[in-house]
Formats: C-alpha cells, sequence, structure tokens
C-alpha cells in the first residue's frame, strides 16, 4: 500500500512516516500543497493523509482540484484544532475522512484502514440543466461553461431545485432542506432565490404561484 502524506511539520510528517513504515505502507512525503497535489495526482496512491495548513496551497484545495479532476483517491484530511475552519469543510471539498490533532496514531492507522477497504465512494454525477451545471463533489456552479461562485445557502437552493428539476420544489421543503432547524421563516427562501436569479438570469428559476418554484433550461 503506498501512501501519500503532505505535511509541512517535519517532526509530524516524520513520525506518521516512521509509524506507517512500520506498518508496511510505502511512503512518500509533501511538505507543501504545490508539491502534494503533484504527487498526488501522478503517484498511484492507495490514499493520502493531507493536512490543512499547508505552504503554497491549502488542503483544501488540494482535495478540492483532484476531485474537480475526478481523481478519487481516498483522502484523510488532518486539521489542527484552532477553530479557524469547520471540520467538515474538508468533507464538503471531497475528502472521505478528517483527524483533528492531536491524535493518537492507532486512532490515525485505524482510520486509514478503513478508509482502504472502502470501495471508491460514488461520486454523485453532475446535474445540469441546459446551460447551467452544478458539481455536488466539487461544489463548482458553471453557467455557459463559466463559473458563478455562490454563496453555501444559494448552493443549496440551487442544487434542491436541480435535483428535483423539472418538478416544482416547495417553498417550505427548500427551508427544510437548506436551513434545516435553523430558525428561518419561507421569507428567507425568497430572499435567496432573488440573490440566484440575480447571478444566473431572472428567467431561469420560475415562480410557480401556489407551489413554489423551479429551475428552467
Ligand atoms: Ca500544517
Amino acid at each position: 500500500m503506498r501512501l501519500l502524506i503532505v505535511e509541512d511539520e517535519a517532526g509530524m510528517a516524520r513520525a506518521l512516516r516512521r509509524g506507517l513504515e512500520a506498518e508496511g505502507f510505502v511512503v512518500e512525503h509533501a511538505p507543501d500543497g504545490p508539491r502534494g497535489l503533484a504527487l498526488a495526482r501522478f503517484g498511484g496512491f492507495d490514499a493520502v493523509l493531507l493536512d490543512v495548513m499547508l505552504p503554497g496551497m491549502s488542503g483544501y484545495t488540494v482535495v478540492k482540484t483532484l476531485r474537480a479532476e475526478q481523481n478519487w483517491v481516498p483522502v484523510l484530511m488532518i486539521s489542527a484544532k484552532d477553530g479557524e475552519y469547520d471540520q467538515a469543510d474538508g468533507l464538503d471539498y471531497g475528502a472521505d475522512d478528517y483527524l483533528v490533532k492531536p491524535f493518537s496514531f492507532v486512532v490515525l492507522l485505524a482510520r486509514l484502514r478503513a478508509l482502504l477497504r472502502r470501495e471508491p465512494a460514488p461520486r454523485p454525477a453532475v446535474l445540469t440543466c441546459g446551460a447551467l451545471a452544478l458539481d455536488p463533489a466539487t461544489h463548482e456552479v458553471t453557467l455557459d461553461g463559466a463559473v458563478v461562485s455562490l454563496a453555501p445557502r444559494e448552493f443549496g437552493v440551487l442544487e434542491a431545485l436541480l435535483r428535483a428539476a423539472p418538478a416544482v420544489v416547495a417553498k417550505l421543503t427548500l427551508l427544510d432542506t437548506v436551513w434545516g432547524d435553523e430558525d428561518a421563516g419561507p421569507n428567507v427562501v425568497e430572499v435567496y432565490v432573488g440573490y440566484l436569479r440575480r447571478k444566473l438570469g431572472r428567467e431561469r428559476i420560475e415562480t410557480v404561484r401556489g407551489a413554489g418554484y423551479r429551475v428552467v433550461p
């Protein structure tokens, strides 16, 4: 089993390499984001241990780039518990699992083995409607091939509409899907549909009176 460790802290990288080699893994190490990405692209690894805070390019960008290139190598993200990042962000960007530093080597090994046992996760297909495309794996939205930058809630509303298309989605369903248990009223859905229309074009999201919204090609 070949592993890639992308980690800028030399001591941490050394300790991981020693421990993992003792377990029989073949280990390569990259000390920054760009070199990690280059190795992950072409190295034929069975899994990647990826730090979040890295010189040159964050671990999030590395995993996001790999997934955008349809590279599904299992990625275990490792992040410091500094509150700066939401741990789950890594999963949104396409990591398979994450560990928070400090962690015990035994836990790392168990999570790694679980990851290696797993079948490659079936990735969600890109959702499209006319010139509009949304990739649930990479969170990228494009219109006529040009990337459209959306806030997380905007993305959530659009994803729900695209998954249901061509059916109409009720306002309360959108509220429930995107805002969950949060204390938000249905007006917030109207507001976000307005934001989306501004970014994607008015005609792209149709209001069906008394029923809800639908996305149209
Ligand atoms: Ca780091």
